[in-house]
């Protein structure tokens, strides 16, 4: 799903890293010839100062004992009468041990509070500018990641211990800033659904918008699947009412799942077909009504207006827009153009593993100010899994 960014990713950090461990490993043999040159000084240093201090030493025995015995010479002199008599007092010069431990003999010098080289950084962003850019990622997107790599690295003390994992460290959190610039307003939908049914709110509806073709009827369909799984009931509403097939696609879906479907005819109104559904739900203890909608690749006004109306009419809990992540930055520009008139609660990125290089996604994350809730990863209806930042960093880094 991701592997075209990681490839890219991984390639220009090991790039970087390698030109930047061969300099810090020049600088550590050159810190650890320096250390092993002051530790010989200090060690010549230490058996110098002992050898005066010992010497010191000795000369002051010398004169003590010289004085005591002249005085006891004396003393005996003066009791016997006699001339003194020289004692050679003379101290044996006490060996001196080297007593480096074995650590310091053989430790490695690791070089601490490293600044990566700004012009090293700055050709490391512009690779890895290039790789997003490759890898659909939009240039909003990309410059932001940039901008905020750009901060870390100059900004942070590096340890020359493994610096592939430092930088990699960063550059997870510069892509953690993107995947979760609207994480703040995530809505988890099977918790929402769950606290409604508690407060006795239901039926939850949900209104599933975007182009045709992106996978809605199959999204809609794995929702209620895994409401089913959950003990939730649900019902499909077969809105669109316009595209050749679609009524037939939503049933063919609902019975495959084992829910109810509510439909009408082609042309027929997608908002009362909507506003059966609720009533179906009301009338059958049921809590989730899931809201199909026609969708046309290009945004146009009939399309807003229908939209507009089924808000209109049924007053979604929930409206989700579903698109395909292949289509990149087309999909944050509808987004765009469509929440001027309704308001979007949440994205579902459908085809994900069809998405070799997966920065469309990324970039999804980051161009719109919606959430995205699932990412839908094949045909199965269970094939679609939580958003979740960290795993898709995880699948990248
Ligand atoms: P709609 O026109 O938006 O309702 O799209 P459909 O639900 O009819 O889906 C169009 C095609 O996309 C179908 O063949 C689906 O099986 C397929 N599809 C939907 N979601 C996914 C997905 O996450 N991955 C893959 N590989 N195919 C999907």
């Amino acid at each position: 799903m991701f592997e075209g960014l990681k490839n890219k990713i991984s390639g220009v950090i090991k790039g970087f890293v390698k030109k930047e461990e061969k300099e810090i490993e020049e600088k550590e043999e050159i810190l650890e010839e320096k250390q092993e040159s002051n530790e010989k000084k200090e060690e010549q240093d230490k058996i110098s100062n002992e050898d005066k201090n010992n010497t010191k030493h000795n000369e002051e025995q010398e004169s003590k004992k010289k004085e005591e015995n002249d005085k006891k010479n004396k003393e005996e002199d003066n009791k016997a009468g006699s001339v003194g008599v020289a004692i050679d007092n003379k101290q044996t010069k006490k060996d001196f041990k080297l007593n480096l431990s074995l650590n310091t003999k053989i430790k490695k010098v690791f070089l601490n509070n490293i600044k990566l080289n700004d012009s090293d950084i700055n050709q490391l962003l512009d690779n890895l500018k290039m790789s997003l850019l490759q890898s659909d990622v939009s240039y909003p997107t990309a410059d932001k990641f940039i901008e905020s790599l750009d901060t870390r690295l100059k900004n942070t003390a590096f340890n020359s211990k493994n610096i592939s994992q430092q930088v990699t460290e960063q550059v997870r959190f510069s892509l953690l800033e993107i995947l979760n610039k609207n994480i703040k307003n995530y809505i988890d939908l099977f918790a929402l659904i769950n606290k409604k049914i508690k407060e006795r709110e239901t039926p939850v509806k949900i209104l599933f918008i975007g182009p045709n073709g992106t996978g809605k009827t199959t999204t809609i369909a794995k929702i209620a699947y895994n409401l089913k799984q959950k003990n939730i009931s649900s019902v499909l509403s077969a809105s669109d009412t316009f595209r050749a097939a679609a009524i037939e696609q939503t049933e063919y879906h609902a019975n495959k799942v084992g829910v109810p479907v509510i439909k009408s005819r082609y042309g027929a109104d997608p908002a009362s077909v909507a506003f059966d559904a609720i009533n179906y739900a009301k009338a059958h203890n049921i809590s989730a009504v899931l809201i199909d909608s026609a969708g046309r690749q290009e945004t146009n006004k009939n399309l807003i207006n229908e939209m507009m109306k089924i808000v209109r009419v049924t007053k979604p809990d929930i409206t989700i827009y579903v698109g395909e992540s292949i289509s990149g930055h087309i999909i944050a520009d509808q987004i765009n153009e469509f929440s001027k008139f309704i308001k979007i609660d949440g994205i579902i990125l459908t085809k994900l593993d069809c998405d070799a290089k997966g920065g469309n996604a990324i970039s999804i994350a980051y161009d719109t100010d919606i959430p995205i809730l699932f990412i839908g990863t094949g045909e199965a209806y269970n094939a679609l899994i939580n958003y979740n930042p960290d795993s898709i960093a995880n699948s990248i880094l």
